[in-house]
């Protein structure tokens, strides 16, 4: 299938493009990015000229940051085409609840993709706790944003959801592999002096049978990186981390299956792969709940402000 690749950024360039070209259900047919763009591959500025000019091109995969996304994400729909989007799926609820509507109103496939669920460990995971009692559970989410986002200003914007731009893909890996739902009680939002969105945050769930489930994500991190998840059960403890790719029962690290192919080895090719058999099937694929527990930590957390953030 032609797919085109929308906002040639970070991301686009180190995992998009590479899991399109390794795919044999893709072909990178074009790009429309106001500066970048891809070797070999027709370059556009204007994402409506695109639309018009290839209607041989029936999927568009933005990956773009989250506020300009649903104009483009909308126009795309309007123009007949299946879409996949970056996470988060949007800046707003509403605004992807907007989308859904329009894509099943049109039969075309939306598939708010979530790369941490695709992490390798995450699936054994949510089987592993399936069938336990959960007693605590504890997020660890701490990086350094100067080393992950350097020159990114749009990500301290409002709609840029500072800290839990991370934040969010613990939340999706929770929001997968926890077998009962939770809702946030409540949140500490630690905000610069010289800026709209949080640089750490800590969360605090509600669990339905009473388990201690918080987060704690914190972007001034230097040295060790940490994306750990630690889950204690009535049956023993789970360690996730490097962000999903390791696992531990008990203290013992459990290996992956060995089961990938080559072509399906890595997040992003496992979302491209998805979206392939939702375009076949005539799927939609939109889970919202990471986003719901953000807006939710927005509308409830307590701010407190500290010390300007200066790149
Ligand atoms: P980025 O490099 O800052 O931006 C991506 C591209 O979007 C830019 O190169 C820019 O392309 C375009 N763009 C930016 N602002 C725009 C606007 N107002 N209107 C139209 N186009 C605009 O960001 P990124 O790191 O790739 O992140 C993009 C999305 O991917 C985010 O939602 C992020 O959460 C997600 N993501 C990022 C990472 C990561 O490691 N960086 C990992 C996973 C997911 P042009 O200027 O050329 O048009």
């Amino acid at each position: 299938m032609h797919i085109a690749l929308v906002g040639i950024g970070k991301i686009a360039l180190d995992q998009h493009v590479p899991s399109i070209t390794a795919s044999s259900d893709w072909e990178l047919s074009a790009t429309v990015s106001r500066a970048g763009s891809v070797d070999g591959v027709p370059a556009y500025t204007d994402f409506a000229q695109m639309l018009d000019e290839r209607p041989d091109i029936r999927v568009v995969s933005l990956c773009l940051p989250p506020v300009p996304r649903f104009d483009f994400a909308a126009m795309a729909i309007e123009a007949g085409r299946h879409v996949m989007l970056e996470k988060p799926p949007g800046a707003t609820l509403s605004e992807c609840h907007t989308l859904e509507v329009m894509a099943r109103t049109r039969r075309l496939s939306l598939y708010a993709t979530w790369h941490s669920r695709e992490a390798e460990m995450v699936a054994p995971a949510k089987a592993w706790l399936k069938d336990k009692k959960l007693r605590h559970f504890h997020v660890t989410w701490k990086e350094d944003v100067r080393r992950w986002h350097p020159g990114q200003d749009w990500i301290w914007e409002p709609g840029g959801l500072g800290v839990f731009d991370p934040g969010i893909n613990a939340l999706s890996i929770v929001t997968e592999i926890l077998p009962d739902s939770i809702h946030l009680r409540s949140a500490n939002l630690l905000v610069p002096e010289n800026r709209q969105a949080p640089i750490a945050a800590k969360l605090d769930f509600y669990h339905p049978q009473g388990a201690v489930v918080t987060t704690d994500f914190d972007w001034r991190q230097e040295g060790e990186q940490i994306w750990t998840i630690d889950a204690e059960t009535d049956e023993g403890t789970l360690r996730l981390w490097n962000g999903g790719a390791n696992m531990a029962i008990n203290g013992a690290e459990v290996k992956a299956a060995d089961s990938a192919s080559a072509e399906l080895s890595g997040e992003y090719p496992r979302l491209y792969q998805k979206m392939a058999r939702l375009v076949e099937s005539g799927n939609v694929d939109v889970d919202l709940s990471p986003l719901r527990h953000v807006a939710d930590a927005f509308a409830l957390g307590h701010r407190a402000t500290v010390a300007p953030f200066i790149e």
